[in-house]
Parts: C-alpha cells; sequence; structure tokens
C-alpha cells in the first residue's frame, strides 16, 4: 500500500519524512525487532533495526512508558535509521554520515492504533541494579565462568511488573513511585524478609550511597504509600535471623495490609562458593518444622478470614522438614510456581497414562534429578517399574559445579551429569527440564544436551513439567527407537533373554 492509501484509510496518520534536530536531553533509542506488514509504522517506511528515539517529543525509557504514551490518543514518534561506520571512518565520513542520518529521521503520527513495532528489548535505559549486598545473596555465592546475564544483580520493578520478578525497592526514587502509582503498575512482587526495619536493613545491607530516596527502604511506609498497587511478597528465610518470633512479626505486619496478596517462603540457598561473605547455614529438620508449623497457624487464620491461605511455603521447606506436600487446592492456583512453590505437587499432579506391559526392546533410563527430589521423584515413578523391560534407575546427582550443599534440581550443571553417570552405562538419560535455559537445550554452564549425549553415549532428553508428561518421554522413546549408542549392558542382556512383543 502506498502512503497516500494509508493517510486516506487513517485520518489521523500523518507521515512526514523531514530533517530534524536532536535537543540536547538523553534519550535512549530503542532498537526495532520487527515491524507489523500494513502497520502505520511500515507505511511510514520503518524497518527493523531502525531506533526509535522519542514519543511526543519525550525521550522513553520502556515499552510500559511507550505503551502509556500510546494509550493517550494521539502520539508522534520519531524513529531514526542508524548507520554503522568501520572503524577506518574519517572525520569527513562521520560528517557525511550524520547529515544522512538526520534524512532518515521519520516522524509519523498514530491516534488510539498500534502503530505495529516490537522492540528488541523491554527497557530502553538499561535495567535498573540493585542497593544491597543481601547476606543471602545467590549472585554473590555464583562459581565463576557462567554468563554474564547470571552475575547482574537487577532490581527493576518494571521487569516486576511485567515478569513477577522480585524488587526489594529499596533503589527506587520519588519519581520512580509516583511513576509506579500513576501508570498502576499492579501488581509488583516484593522481596521483605522481614517487617521489622532494623532487622531487614541488617541482612540486606543496603548501600547508603546507592540508595536515592531514604524513604524506599522503609518497607512498611513503602507497603502502605503503594496501597492501591497488589503486592505478592517473598521472605527469605536465614535460620537464627529472621525466623521464629521474627517470622511471626513478619506475618503479623503482612497479612495486615489489605494489598498484600500473599508471602511466599523460601529458605537460604547456598553454594560452596562463599568467600569472604557473612557466615550462614541451612535449616535442618527441626527448624524446618517450626516454619511451617509457624506458617500453618496463620495460614487457617487467613483462610478464615480472608478466604485465601496467604502463606505459601516453598517445596524445600517441606522436603527439608520431611512433611508431606500440601495438596493441589491448598496452592491456589499455583501463582508462586516460578519461585518454587507447588513445583513437585503441579508436577505430581497430572498422574501417569496407561502403561503397555512390557516394551518392545529392554530400555535402561537414568532419571537424573538434584538430591532434595530424588526420594519423592523415587516413589513417584514406582508403577512404571512394572513394565518389563524398562529398568528406571532415579540418580541423585551430587552439584559438582556449585557445591554439595546445593541440591536442589535447577541448579544441576553438564559437568554435575558427567560426573555422575558413566559413560553408556544406560539407553536414556533424562534431566530436569529446569536445568535448561528457557527455549534452549542449553544448561546453565552452556553444555548442549547433544554434547552431553555425544559424552555419555547415551540420549539425553528433558523430562516433562509433570509426572504424565515424563512418562510419555520415556515411552515415546522406548517405542521410536532402539539404543541409540549401541546398547548399555543392561539392555543387551535383557535383549538377549527375552524378545517378546511389545504390549500396550
Ligand atoms: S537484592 Fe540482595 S539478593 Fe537481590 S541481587 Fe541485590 S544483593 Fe543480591
Amino acid at each position: 500500500m502506498g502512503v497516500a492509501a494509508a493517510v486516506a484509510r487513517h485520518k489521523e496518520l500523518h507521515l512526514t519524512a523531514t530533517l530534524f534536530s536532536p535537543p540536547a536531553e538523553e534519550v535512549f533509542p530503542a532498537p526495532i525487532k520487527s515491524v507489523e506488514v500494513g502497520s502505520p509504522a511500515e507505511r511510514a517506511g520503518v524497518r527493523p533495526g531502525d531506533q526509535l528515539l522519542r514519543v511526543n517529543g519525550q525521550a522513553v525509557t520502556d515499552v510500559l512508558a511507550y505503551r502509556h504514551l500510546l494509550s493517550q490518543g494521539k502520539a508522534t514518534l520519531e524513529i531514526t535509521r542508524p548507520v554503522v561506520l568501520p572503524f577506518f571512518a574519517t572525520p569527513q565520513d562521520h560528517h557525511k554520515v550524520k547529515a544522512d542520518t538526520q534524512a532518515q529521521t521519520f516522524l509519523f503520527d498514530v491516534e488510539w492504533e498500534d502503530p505495529g513495532l516490537e522492540f528488541e528489548e523491554v527497557l530502553f535505559d538499561g535495567i535498573k541494579k540493585c542497593a544491597n549486598k543481601c547476606d543471602f545473596c545467590y549472585v554473590h555465592q555464583m562459581p565463576r565462568g557462567f554468563r554474564k546475564s547470571l552475575y547482574i544483580m537487577d532490581d527493576d520493578y518494571r521487569l516486576s511488573f511485567l515478569y513477577g520478578s522480585f524488587v526489594t525497592l529499596t533503589n527506587l526514587t520519588e519519581g520512580d513511585i509516583n511513576r509506579i502509582l500513576d501508570e498502576n503498575l499492579s501488581p509488583l512482587y516484593v522481596s521483605v524478609h522481614s517487617s521489622n526495619q532494623e532487622l531487614r536493613q541488617d541482612m540486606m545491607k543496603w548501600w547508603k550511597l546507592k540508595v536515592k530516596d531514604q524513604q524506599a527502604t522503609q518497607i512498611q511506609g513503602m507497603i502502605e504509600r503503594l496501597s492501591s498497587i497488589d503486592l505478592y511478597t517473598q521472605i527469605v528465610l536465614v535460620p537464627g535471623r529472621n525466623d521464629g518470633d521474627h517470622f511471626d512479626e513478619t506475618l503479623d505486619y503482612l497479612t495486615s495490609r489489605p494489598n498484600v496478596i500473599s508471602a511466599a517462603v523460601v529458605p537460604i540457598g547456598l553454594t560452596d562458593h562463599r568467600t569472604n561473605l557473612p557466615d550462614v547455614r541451612t535449616f535442618n529438620k527441626e527448624e524446618a518444622r517450626d516454619i511451617l508449623k509457624r506458617a500453618n497457624v496463620w495460614r487457617k487464620k487467613m483462610l478464615a478470614e480472608r478466604g485465601t491461605r496467604f502463606i505459601f511455603p516453598s517445596d524445600e521447606l517441606y522436603l527439608l522438614a520431611g512433611e508431606a506436600l500440601p495438596s493441589e487446592d491448598e496452592y491456589e492456583g499455583f501463582p508462586m510456581l516460578e519461585n518454587g512453590v507447588g513445583m513437585i505437587r503441579d508436577f505430581l499432579n497430572e498422574g501417569l497414562p496407561a502403561l503397555p506391559k512390557s516394551l518392545p526392546t529392554p530400555r535402561k533410563v537414568i532419571l537424573g534429578t538434584g538430591v532434595l527430589f530424588a526420594e519423592s521423584l523415587d516413589l513417584a515413578v514406582e508403577p512404571l517399574r512394572a513394565i518389563e523391560g524398562l529398568d528406571i534407575e532415579v540418580r541423585a546427582i551430587e552439584n559438582v559445579t556449585f557445591g554439595k550443599v546445593t541440591t536442589v534440581a535447577g541448579l544441576l550443571t553438564g559437568r554435575c551429569f558427567r560426573s555422575a553417570i558413566q559413560s553408556g552405562e544406560a539407553d536414556l538419560l533424562i534431566v530436569p527440564p529446569t536445568t535448561l535455559r528457557y527455549g534452549t537445550e542449553l544448561m546453565i554452564d552452556n553444555t548442549s544436551l547433544t554434547e552431553l549425549s555425544g559424552v555419555l553415549k547415551m540420549a539425553v532428553k528433558p523430562g516433562g513439567s509433570t509426572l504424565g508428561e515424563l512418562a510419555r518421554v520415556i515411552l515415546d522413546d522406548a517405542q521410536s527407537s532402539g539404543p541409540q549408542f549401541g546398547m548399555s549392558a543392561h539392555a543387551a542382556k535383557e535383549n538377549a533373554r527375552s524378545n517378546e512383543p511389545f504390549q500396550s
């Protein structure tokens, strides 16, 4: 469609290719990933790789501000096409490119219409970093050598609103607080840890110079000021610090605030890489039981008063305490799965599919998981052991990268699997899907499943996020292929003994 036709169809669209002199204030060029076909932006000549500079003459810091400006009706977008110069470019080249760039800066208007732009990033001005040095910070205990993004200490309320990441609020400015309220950035996810100001400060140790507004560090004041914003909160418990009566005090406060929706309770996570960090330890069984006992008193009270259990202890606390997990209903829709609250119940929820009596070819399958979950998984897969020809072993994989103290499945690395499993000892290794970076087949140490498969000389697949999915992965694999790297010793023996047909 030509520009003239576009203007005729959209009365409010005015396209002007224009010479433009940028004002002196700071702008945050936002690279454009894609342009919707037939959209105002496409009709204006905008292409992927161009950069948004301003909306209505204002610099834009993120997609939320961008959408907010568009939601007010008429908006003028200013977009430029950057030119990359080779390193040997002369000052004359720079001068020429500046003129060319100006000639390729576009202004166009939309009114109550989506311009059709998708951006490379949601934040145009970069991630806001935290102002704290928490005693229990996981980033401080990370071994070296992983990808850079794992070391970023982000504490950005915009990511909290967009993706549900927890923020401490201690780095907010007065402008940020007003923006949250004005744009109604609700819900937010807030790490509280303690409602006692002195104790919270002692555990989080925010840097005076990094805190921009002292009132942002006052947790009770902030929860009350954000009274129109729903808050999902989190308490990271540290033995001897904020547990016991301090825990009750925090729950007493949080349950009294109408805008606080829930409180997830998780124990401190440790690694063996705590050089020059405060001396902290994990909870023992009795301490974990005490936490659950206290939480249960509040859960009952809140269920009677508000119709929600409000407090949701993480799976790890139940496993540490050796207590039964709550039922599916008690998780109230699993809103905190990402925080390790209800993952196991959710996993067990979808039961096993109809199982065959035997496999066409004997298979030895290792289910690799973290030490913490191994016993529960072993019990859950027991019915699969009745399938003739299927030899299933749940193997508790010790974390040789983060250290023995790290027992959760999600932090297992390729190195952990390599050190716990011998080459060729099974036909199939199933790894927890939580060990893989979202949308990839890469583990946290960048080991790919293909690479691991080559080293271990067995097929390697991610299991499902439910028991039913896990069973289907095992059964589909058994039906679709024989051993891929020659048989494991076990499978070879079984195959010699029996060649019975597959029965379902
Ligand atoms: S807020 Fe605390 S735990 Fe989070 S990144 Fe900062 S120092 Fe670490």
